[in-house]
């Protein structure tokens, strides 16, 4: 009677759903389950990119401890343990830019 009653079985994983539970797989031609879809989005690399995600360098802000400079970097293609205003290393921490950094700054300034 309606479309709901139909059962449509996954591509991927070969189980009968609903076909109101049903995606459409990343290249848009197959229907998966919602299961699968799932999964599909936790892939770590898919290269038909349906999400800008991973396009973007990942940069993150660090501090140096030691002269307070601030620079941000991508850790998977710089070293990011060497300062490269002071060349010191070992006083880089992740610099979380949050109004709550400078509240902290004040109250640790002892
Ligand atoms: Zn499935
Ligand atoms: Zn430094």
């Amino acid at each position: 009677m309606s479309n709901q009653e139909i059962m449509m079985s996954c591509r991927k994983c070969g189980s009968k759903h609903h076909v109101g539970e049903m995606n459409y797989d990343s290249d848009g031609s197959s229907l998966i389950c919602t299961g699968c879809a799932g999964k599909q989005f936790n892939k770590p690399s898919s290269s038909t990119g349906t999400r800008q995600k991973l396009e973007k360098p990942k940069k993150i802000r660090y501090i140096c401890t030691s002269c307070n400079y601030k620079f941000s970097r991508d850790p998977g293609k710089h070293r990011v343990d060497v300062c490269p205003y002071c060349s010191k290393e070992g006083n880089i921490e992740e610099y979380k830019e949050q109004g709550a950094e400078k509240l902290l700054r004040e109250a640790t300034e002892i």
